[in-house]
């Protein structure tokens, strides 16, 4: 499994700096909750680890590798982190199994009886084998965010990037991706995780970062930040969403 080392990570859009110097590691099988107020910086700390944006400076080294290097195969370097958005983005015109498998046909050039194998068993992992043949817009929200994990996982990641997947959902939905999200937790997987869910952060986190206007404020174990912060803005923020 993957380790992440972010150093001195600065990302700036136009004259608006977002991340102003983040440093942290996440260890091989770990699990790191980020969390902090909306227009932090979380969003973009997570897109700067699988250079959906460009680092303006600093750097980002998934397994060793340093995806600011301009020498990098940044395709290569990608195909190892499977990254599951707010919004599903599953392509709602084709099926479940084709949502499953296109990308591992066409990026990772397998069969298409391996591709088949493949979704099967990752929408099983997720409990929606029944609905591999159904088409996005049939499926619940929760349902959806279920195959959009399972169309990641099937390109066999080594480091898994959620952003905020259950903010979109209805909260009688929430529990189901939470319990797909605890079991890859439970087998190992290493994952980078924005949310908003302390409950799962709390029970799930090796470390739970508060970000506060693109720095990283406190960085500790969830027993330590989420129930006996050291800092005020950690404090107040988390008055406010527990
Ligand atoms: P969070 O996920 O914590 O809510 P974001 O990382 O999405 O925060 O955004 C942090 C700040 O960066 C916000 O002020 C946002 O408007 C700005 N921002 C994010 N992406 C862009 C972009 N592509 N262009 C310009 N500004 C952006
Ligand atoms: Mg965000």
């Amino acid at each position: 499994m993957s380790t992440v080392e972010i150093k001195n990570l600065h990302k700036s859009f136009g004259s608006l700096e977002v991340l102003r110097g983040i440093d942290f590691t996440v260890e091989s099988g770990q699990v790191v909750c980020v969390i902090g107020p909306s227009g932090s910086g979380k969003s973009t700390l997570l897109r700067c680890v699988n250079l959906l944006e460009q680092p303006t400076s600093g750097t980002v080294v998934v397994d060793g590798v340093d995806l600011t290097d301009p020498d990098v195969d940044i395709d290569a370097a990608r195909r190892h982190i499977g990254m599951v958005f707010q919004q599903f983005n599953l392509f709602p015109h084709l099926t479940v199994r084709r949502n499953v498998t296109i990308a591992q046909e066409r990026v990772l050039k397998r069969s298409k009886g391996e591709c088949d194998r493949v979704a099967r068993e990752n929408l099983e992992k997720v409990g929606l084998i029944e609905k591999i043949d159904a088409y996005p817009p049939q499926l619940s929200g929760g349902q959806q965010q279920r195959v959009a994990i399972a169309r990641a996982l099937a390109m066999n990641p080594s480091l898994m990037l959620f952003d905020e997947p259950t903010s979109a959902l209805d909260p009688e939905l929430v529990g189901d991706v939470l319990a797909v999200m605890r079991k890859l937790a439970e087998d190992g997987m290493t994952m980078l995780v924005v949310t908003h869910e302390m409950g799962f952060a709390r029970e799930v986190a090796d470390r739970v970062v508060f970000m506060d206007g693109g720095v990283i404020v406190e960085d500790g174990p969830p027993e330590q930040v989420i129930a006996d912060p050291q800092h005020e803005r950690t404090r107040e923020f988390l008055r406010r969403v527990l």
